[in-house]
């Protein structure tokens, strides 16, 4: 994996690890009840534009068009930012007719942020229908699940709430008061943050700057009555469930479209922290979207990130290599047979590797060794003609001629020996 190449390929040798983790993503989702959903990359850029101000690092005030992947200069479609936005494609959401959808995806978005385009791997999961706190907790539960499925211990959990539009506006308008007051005592990158986007700069790591934004207003002192009960309720079925969380109040960054609950899973290797991704509930965004009252809930893991961390932490396990045969004939005037042997097998469901005709044996070797073979079945002329081919079992060392009525017994009983013995 080559984590500078943003549009890098999935290589044969490579997909193994993304199926290990997919696995996992299933597994997990099906013990949940939730259904796969496969949206399409391009969307109506009419969809898309809704979702500009939900852009990683991108708040209100600096909205521009360079952030969606656009195809054409005269088109009216893009490629997908983040798959929340496509499951309110208008063709799918109006196929959903249950009153509540549990819905997962896998798959690559794409973004154009200041011109530096990227594609991400994502994989997530949402609640739509469901207005109780319950759906903030099935989300948060399985997210964690997911990541302890694939073997991460040293997970950390945010949680935080963002308030509804009824009660949001005063927490920003305490924060802009508080920035105005502190501007001056900020360092020039701090000032650059709050002068374009009109926020705290919370990665600042100047003592200074931190010390301020920790005397900064919080959000959860402006919650109305009902986000506090909702985000109250979340907090005690997590502590009920043994979910450790810790509660990052001035935590409310990139996630302008959430509302209420948010939260985010900081995986960590010694010194280095992840974030594998996070989440929350977004109704405001649904209703935004879709024009009617839609509660929803939802979480992403950025997959790339995610297998990075697993194969640091050597926590990435390869499949056990499958029973193969090698087939090839030595000569191209065979090929009938050839294909007939090869159907044959592929009837029986064999793993079958073809060799290149009249290949040399080093050749042999090296590609029974490459493609996991256990049995070379090798078609030669004299031996056609007496109705027998060479097969060789290589586990045991032996080599012998068989008749052809005999293949598929002997491979067969071979596979099923390998099987066993694993
Ligand atoms: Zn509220
Ligand atoms: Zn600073």
């Amino acid at each position: 994996m080559n984590e500078n190449n943003k549009f890098s390929n999935i290589t044969p040798e490579e997909m193994w690890k993304w199926h290990f983790i997919e696995k996992a993503y299933r597994k997990i989702m099906k013990i949940y009840n939730f259904k796969e959903v496969r949206t399409s990359v391009v969307q109506p850029l009419s969809l898309l534009e809704k979702i500009y101000f939900f852009m990683d690092n991108l708040s209100d005030n600096n909205i521009n068009d360079t952030t969606i992947l656009k195809i054409g200069n005269e088109s009216s479609y893009g490629l997908r930012p983040d798959i929340t936005i496509s499951i309110f494609n208008e063709e799918l959401i109006s196929k959903m007719s249950d009153p509540v959808n549990r819905l997962f995806y896998c798959g690559q978005i794409f973004r154009n942020l200041k011109n530096n385009i990227s594609q991400h791997h994502q994989f997530g999961a949402e609640i739509l229908g469901i207005a109780e706190p319950l759906a903030e907790v099935e989300i948060i539960s399985l997210a964690i699940r997911v990541t302890r499925e694939l073997g991460l211990k040293n997970l950390q959990l945010n949680v935080n709430s963002y308030g509804c539009p009824k009660c949001r506006p005063n927490f920003e308008k305490a924060l802009k008061k508080f920035i105005i007051k502190h501007k001056n005592k900020y360092c020039e990158s701090c000032v650059q943050k709050i002068e374009s986007q009109n926020e705290l700069h919370k990665e600042c790591t100047s003592e200074k700057c931190r010390a301020i934004n920790s005397e900064a207003p919080k959000i959860t002192s402006y919650l109305c009555n009902d986000c506090k009960n909702n985000y109250t309720e979340v907090k005690l079925m997590l502590s009920n469930l043994m979910i450790d969380y810790q509660e990052k109040p001035h935590y409310e960054n990139n996630f302008r479209y959430y509302n209420r609950t948010v939260f985010e899973l900081i995986a960590k290797n010694g010194e280095e922290e992840y974030r594998l991704g996070g989440g929350g509930r977004y109704d405001s965004l649904a209703k935004h979207i879709t024009g009617n009252t839609l509660p929803a809930v939802g979480f992403s893991l950025n997959s790339f990130l995610l297998l990075q961390l697993l194969d640091k932490l050597k926590l990435l396990y390869p499949p056990k290599p499958e029973f193969h045969v090698l087939l090839y004939a030595k000569n191209l005037n065979l090929n009938i047979t050839f294909i007939h042997i090869a159907q044959d097998l592929h009837d029986h469901g064999i793993n079958t590797v073809f060799g290149y005709t009249g290949m040399k044996s080093a050749q042999e070797t090296e590609i029974a060794k490459k493609e996991n073979c256990q049995a070379v079945l090798v078609i030669e002329e004299n031996l056609l003609n007496s109705g027998k081919i060479k097969y060789k079992d290589l586990t045991k060392h032996l080599v012998q001629n068989i008749y052809l009525q005999e293949i598929i017994e002997c491979i067969d009983r071979q596979r099923k020996i390998y099987e066993v013995e694993e």
